[in-house]
This record gives C-alpha cells, structure tokens and sequence, in this order.
C-alpha cells in the first residue's frame, strides 16, 4: 500500500480531534500543503537508502512526505499529545510497521537517537531553531547532511558568508560543521496558522573531515561568542577576556595566528577563529 499524504482539511480534523490549538511557545505552525513537503523532501535528496531524523513532526505532514520516499524516519517531538498520534497517522497513511520511531522528547535535550540517521529533514520550531541544529550537529555525527526550513532571517544568518550584515557567531558555528546554503523560499499561505514571518529552506553538507577535537570547538565557539558580543570593536579588544586578560596578550595572540588585531568578527572566517583558538 503506497504511503498517502495528508491534506488541509484532514490537518484540521486531527488538531480538533487531539483538542491541539497551535501554541506560539512551541512554534507550532503546521503545513497544509503536500506539494510544499515534498519540495523539502526533494531537496534534501532523501532516497530509501537514507535514514532520517525530523525534528517536530506535529500531525504528520513531513514526516509522510518522507516516509513516502521508503526511508525509515526517527521524530523528535516535544508536544506528548501530538507524539502519542503520529503512529496511528502514519498507520492509517499506509505506512509499513517499523518504519516510524517516535520519540517523545525535547529536541534541545535529547542525547540519544535510535537508527544511526544520516539526513535531517524538518519544519523546525521557529524559536529553538539555532540551538536545535547546533544540537544535532554536535551530538550525532552520523548526520551527514540535511535541509530544514527556518524563518528567513535565521537561513540568512546561518548562510552568510564573513563581510555580509547578518554574519554571526551562529554563521560561524554552523560553519564549524561544514557549509550552508540557501535552498528556496516558502510561502506564508501553506502554513496553518499562517504565521507573521517569511521561511526558507537551508541545506547544509558536513565536512568529511572534523574540523577539530571537542576541545578545540569549545574554545573556537567561545572566541565566536566574545567577537560578536562586542561586534563593532576591533578584535584585540573584544577579545581581550578571552585571550589573556588584556588589549596586549590578545594582539600578540592574533599576531600569532595571522589575524589583523584591527579587525572584527564580522571580517572572519571559521579557519580564521580556529587559528586563533590553536594560538
Ligand atoms: N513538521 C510539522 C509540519 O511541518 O507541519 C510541524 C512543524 S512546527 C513548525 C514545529 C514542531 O516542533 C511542532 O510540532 C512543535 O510541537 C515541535 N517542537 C517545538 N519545540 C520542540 C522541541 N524543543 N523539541 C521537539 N519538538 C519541538
């Protein structure tokens, strides 16, 4: 039996039947259109080889476009009651025993994920969105790549390249990992509620190669959260705390690495932050 997709008016039923009235707290802003899920599924190129952890699956709508595809899918819910549902959507949906694990936990805390996932694929809640995929990246390292959608400002962010407005220490810690790009924009109208901001989607790839031991990353994101702290200074000040207590170490550390005291963290590439983390 072929995996069916849910629509609007099916989205609906199952909130009112579940009493679920969308929370803003959770992000909670559901897609109601199966072309919409399936371009996510598309660009992250998920084949049945793949084995995919969603972050947020709410009543289904991803999470089926993904199944459709014949990868075994893990969801991260944090919302019990919609969590408790998904097997039986998924069930009525045409969906196959096991290839569904739903777990039942917040997305920011969870430690472990059955099924080894080599591809991310979610609609994620718009105020956790950074620290759930700085989560996921540090935490399973079998993801091997991934396309979320994300408010727009926040795609923008994490694809900035070093120079640009909206470059930022999460540009830089993405960075960390491998690169992001920019993978299409997403309609306001597709979304039940309809929410007050635009979407896109980010695809990113992560590097064969850490970039890093753990310790390193550590110590590279802490120099990253000192030089945005303090964005317009030069770097020798901004990060003075971090590197020695003073104007003078901090200068003779950037020296060290090849990084103009003068400059700010916005002019800095993630080689450059790690140079300065190894000085
Ligand atoms: N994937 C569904 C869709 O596209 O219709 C729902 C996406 S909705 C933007 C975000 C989902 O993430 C909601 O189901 C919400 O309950 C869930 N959520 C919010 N915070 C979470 C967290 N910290 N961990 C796991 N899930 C979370």
């Amino acid at each position: 039996m072929p995996v069916t997709l849910l629509g609007a008016a099916e989205i609906r039923a199952l909130a009112a039947d579940l009493d679920v009235t969308p929370t803003k707290k959770l992000g909670q802003n559901f897609v109601v259109d199966a072309n919409t899920v399936r371009k996510i599924v598309h660009a992250a190129r998920v084949t049945s080889a793949d084995r995919v952890v969603e972050v947020g699956p709410g009543l289904g709508s991803l999470t089926l476009a993904i199944l459709e595809t014949g990868a075994p899918v893990t969801a991260v819910e944090i919302d019990h009651r919609l969590a408790e549902r998904l097997p039986a959507t998924a069930a009525a949906h045409g969906v196959p025993d096991g290839a569904l694990t739903v777990v039942a936990q917040d997305a920011l805390r969870v430690s472990e994920l059955p099924g080894e996932p080599d591809v991310l694929v979610a609609n994620l809640p718009y105020n956790v969105s950074v620290p759930v995929l700085l989560h996921f990246m540090e935490h399973f390292p079998s993801i091997q790549r991934g396309v979320v959608m994300v408010q727009a400002e926040v795609g923008e962010r994490l694809a900035a390249p070093p120079g640009s407005k909206v470059y930022g220490a999460p540009s830089v810690k993405a960075a960390w990992y491998g690169p992001w790009r920019l993978a299409g924009t997403v309609s306001r109208q597709v979304f039940w509620p309809v929410p007050n901001v635009d979407s896109v989607l980010v695809g990113f790839e992560r590097d064969t190669d850490p970039r890093g031991t753990e310790e390193e990353r550590l110590r590279t994101f802490a120099i990253v959260d000192a030089a945005f702290q303090q964005r317009r200074k030069m770097l020798r000040q901004a990060l003075s705390g971090v590197l020695g207590g003073s104007s003078a170490s901090a200068t003779e550390v950037l020296e060290r690495a090849g990084v103009a005291p003068t400059a700010r963290g916005e002019d800095l590439t993630i080689e450059d932050y790690v140079r300065i983390a190894r000085a």
